[in-house]
């Protein structure tokens, strides 16, 4: 369902009061917990779409911190591995890479409602600045000049019109997505495509090392019993590609190296661009962890799988369309539409 359309439908059914149905339905049922996913808080100056803005992150994290008994990852498992019923329905806040804007807006706002939050690190970044090679992707297509570009290192090639920012932001999507289906060495080449197309190489890496956050905002942080810090690998490689021996070192080597810079344990994981299969759960069990968080847009009901936690990831956007996204209202809106056309 187009951008657009997605918040008209969510504003229609919230103030219709179809919403608010809906949400009594959902969060009405027991042994489940809904695990909420950002990424980047907007900072001034940063307009990129997928970051949700400052002003809006406080309307979720006021609603959830009222409706909701937020709790952290590892109390959430505890408390439904107990099969304990809570008196609100169960929630959990995760961000997933590291962002400085996680330190900068996001935690004063999760300290001001006391809701505690798990952030999910990418350990490298940290250690060399290096920018995720996402964040890479995003800047190149959002400074760029270019009307159209013509990428012959995809699997197939593309020709992307960016013309206007949706047009761009769309391209990013399309390219991110084509990017962690790809080996390592695959997507070298095509982020230096698109360097060479683009031509702001030396520029982002300049400009994007000073978004990761700095071991000692992390440890400012952890200091706060609400933050707990997970690992997001050490360079955000997509695990499901890559062979066993580099995927146990980027669970090892970033979980010591986070444990070591904070003294405390790492015990959770969330795979990096979604990318995990069967191997890869097995090989973050055998590293050590005691659960990962994935996202499938879906509220988390206990199975006893600890390694495919399921999570909602979470677009800008005011209340209406926060309560559309944690309902799965347009999932549920899609479903029947399918159902109807198949008669
Ligand atoms: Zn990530």
């Amino acid at each position: 369902m187009k951008q657009r359309l997605k918040r008209v439908v969510s504003f229609i059914f919230y103030i219709t009061g179809v919403t608010a149905l809906v949400f009594r339905a959902v969060f009405s049922r027991k042994n489940q917990v809904l695990i909420l996913l950002y990424h980047q808080i907007k900072m001034p100056g940063n307009s990129y779409e997928a970051a949700v803005s400052g002003e809006n992150f406080e309307r979720h994290m006021q609603f959830i911190a009222k409706k909701f008994k937020v709790v952290s990852l590892g109390d959430a498992l505890e408390i439904m591995r107990r099969g304990e019923i809570a008196d609100k329905p169960l929630a959990v806040i995760t961000f997933d890479d590291g962002f400085r804007n996680n330190f900068k807006t996001a935690f004063p706002i999760l300290t001001k409602y006391s809701v505690p939050a798990t952030f999910f690190i990418t350990s490298g970044s940290m250690d060399n600045h290096e920018p995720l090679w996402t964040a890479k992707v995003e800047y190149y297509f959002k400074q760029t000049s270019l009307n159209c570009l013509v990428l012959e290192t995809l699997p197939m090639s593309c020709a992307f019109d960016l013309a206007d920012t949706s047009k761009r932001f769309r391209a990013c999507q399309t390219v991110k997505t084509a990017m962690k289906k790809v080996s390592d060495d695959r997507r070298r080449l095509i982020l230096e495509e698109i360097e060479n197309m683009i031509g702001l190489g030396s520029a982002a890496g300049h400009e994007l090392s000073s978004e990761m956050l700095s071991w000692d905002e992390v440890r400012k942080m952890t200091a706060d019993p609400l933050v707990s810090i997970g690992s997001h690998s050490e360079s955000h490689r997509m695990l499901a590609n890559t062979p066993n021996n580099v995927m146990m070192d980027e669970l090892t080597h970033s979980k010591i190296k986070i444990e070591a810079e904070i003294g405390k344990r790492v015990r959770f994981f969330s795979y990096p661009g979604n990318s995990y299969n069967n191997q890869v759960q097995q090989c973050v069990l055998e590293a050590g962890y005691e659960a990962a968080c994935a996202v499938d847009q879906e509220i988390c009901v206990w199975n006893g799988d600890l390694f495919k936690l399921k999570r909602v990831h979470i677009e800008d956007g005011g209340l209406d369309y926060f309560l559309a996204q944690i309902t799965l209202l347009m999932n549920r809106v899609r479903k029947r539409t399918n159902l109807y056309d198949r008669g």
